[in-house]
């Protein structure tokens, strides 16, 4: 069975190759004829350094048969644990190159989350990155890999096998190990945003992978002499497809840096940088002092992540920069706004979808029934870069009948200037979105119910002027008080992320319940939003 067939029906693929939206090529494939046709340009800058692309294309072909000559299989899954560095793009075409399968987890992940992925995965490497702040995370693979049934190597981002062989050799070796891979097989493991105790992983096809980026691309009326600044976590579906294979599709330049605004600007001004992502982390842009510069070179700026207020959107845009918005998620489905639609347009929705195949639905939440143009409903599609299927689990709930992803997204449909555009008006899924790292409630829930004081436990979003929101766990216990610092403790034993820790508890008798005895996370919701406003 090929993954065509597994994770989208045959002639729904076929439709969309015929369409001429999927290609033939893997996703190593497609970069280096793009590198072959661009072989001068930047394809990577950072505060470290800078590739073209004939470098970039060269020492990845290098590394891929040292890699190879590891032992390591094409179709071998490798849990990818790496910052916004140089050699984060080395190594993620390397491992391309190689025929392996990144499974894109973050470097924040720790023994809860790689230990259950990797397992579900199969995964043969983990490849981490050296010297990250506060935790080691060599020592971390090491000590991940002992005892596991399938993790064989740990690779160091920076200290990868280079193969000592001369370029066409190296080139040669690549392109037999491409041969050899169907575009429609699993191309990277992406992980969801996630709803539920365990993370869920999502396939992306080489084919609808290129695409996606392609098609955001052609969206965006990207060149060969764009620049694109990144400055979200690049192993993120929104950093590979935005700020990876996007330029790379056209022979632009990724302009990388790290999140921090203050070491982030100067580089992306330095570098005249032409385009940029901001998550809602980084709203906070236009009011740092080398905005004004860095509005000389930009043409473009992308906010994705929460709404856009009239003052941000004016404050992005001065000199001409045109602003627009972007709402994307790992299983595919990117809604972008126009460039050359109105203001109002690409200030107050999220825009269109990026491909002409791309299907979406507004349902009413649970159901199959669209819900009116102007009344919010879950956001529902189908496409030629939209997951049918999650890998290893059958998950019908996730899906309508006729194959829409349900997204747990709440969205509007307006007509705007005669084009039919989509806001976003809230979710109905059951996690916090801390800026732009998703936590999953009922995971986290699991996690404090396993506190030996903890009776009840709900994690509810708390509004949060920089990151969107933070979680505060609202907590019953068998009378003894339960405190932030004893969460910290039992989660830090338990080995979970840092970033789905709680940041604030709420201790009541008993939580409050709907009518029907589930837990109201509304009420407590409201609760925390009105505390905060009155502390
Ligand atoms: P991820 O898969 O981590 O990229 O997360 C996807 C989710 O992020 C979506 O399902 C939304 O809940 C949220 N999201 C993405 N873009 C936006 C946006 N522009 N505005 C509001 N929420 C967004």
């Amino acid at each position: 069975m090929t993954a065509t067939q597994q994770y989208f029906p045959t002639e729904v693929a076929a439709t969309y190759r015929d369409a001429g939206l999927w290609g033939t090529r893997t996703v190593a494939d497609e970069f280096h004829a793009v590198a072959v046709a661009h072989p001068g340009n930047a394809a990577v800058v950072t505060g470290e350094g800078r590739l073209t692309y004939a470098e970039l294309d060269a020492c990845t072909d290098r590394i891929a048969v040292g890699l190879a000559d590891l032992g390591l299989q094409p179709g071998d899954p490798v849990i990818v644990q790496i910052t916004n560095r140089l050699e984060a793009v080395v190594a993620w075409y390397a491992l391309l190159k190689a025929g392996l399968v990144p499974v894109a987890t973050l470097a924040a992940h720790r023994g809860h989350e790689i230990a259950h992925i990797s397992r579900a995965v199969g995964a043969r490497a983990h490849l981490v990155e050296a010297g990250t702040r506060g935790t080691d995370l060599v020592a971390f693979a090491h000590e991940q890999a002992r005892e596991h049934p399938t993790v064989r190597h740990v690779l160091v981002l920076g200290d990868l096998p280079v193969a000592e062989v001369d370029p066409t050799e190296a080139r040669r070796r690549v392109e037999a190990i491409q041969r050899a891979i169907d575009p429609d097989d699993v191309a990277v493991f992406q992980l969801s945003g996630g709803t539920t105790g365990v993370p869920k992983l999502i396939p992306r096809l080489h084919a609808e992978y290129w695409y996606n980026a392609r098609a955001y691309a052609a969206f965006l009326g990207w060149g060969a002499d764009d620049r694109v600044g990144h400055l979200i976590p690049i192993i993120h579906n929104a950093g590979i497809v935005c700020g990876v294979h996007a330029p790379h599709s056209v022979g632009a330049c990724l302009v990388l840096t790290d999140h921090d605004l203050e070491t982030a600007m100067p580089v992306l001004v330095a570098e005249r940088t032409t385009v940029v992502l901001f998550g809602h982390v980084h709203y906070r842009a236009p009011e740092h002092p080398l905005y004004p510069a860095l509005a000389g070179s930009l043409r473009t700026v992308v906010l994705s992540g929460a709404k856009v207020s009239e003052e941000l959107f004016a404050a992005t845009g001065r000199d001409g920069v045109a602003v627009g918005q972007l709402f994307g998620m790992a299983e595919g489905m990117f809604l972008v706004t126009p460039l050359d639609a109105s203001p109002e347009l690409r200030r107050t929705t999220v825009g269109t979808p990026i491909s002409p195949l791309d299907e979406v639905r507004l349902l009413e939440p649970g159901g199959e029934d669209e819900v009116p143009d102007g009344e919010v409903g879950e956001l529902c599609c189908r496409g030629p870069y939209t997951l049918r299927a999650y890998y290893g689990i059958n998950r019908p709930e996730a899906f309508t009948a006729d194959g829409f992803y349900r997204t747990g997204d709440l969205a509007k449909a307006t007509t705007i200037d005669g084009l039919r555009a989509f806001s976003v008006e809230g979710r109905i899924k059951d996690l916090i979105n801390r800026g732009g790292e998703k936590i999953s409630a009922e995971e986290v829930e699991l996690l404090l119910l396993a506190h030996p004081h903890v009776v009840e436990a709900a994690l509810v979003a708390m509004p949060d002027p920089r990151l969107g929101e933070r979680g505060c766990a609202y907590l019953a216990t068998d009378g003894t008080p339960v405190t932030l610092t004893d969460l910290q403790h039992h989660l830090r034993a338990l080995d979970v992320a840092k970033y789905k820790w709680p940041e604030r508890v709420e201790l009541l008798e008993a939580l409050p319940r709907t009518k029907v005895g589930k837990l109201d996370k509304l009420a407590m919701a409201a609760d925390i939003a009105t505390r905060l406003e009155n502390p």
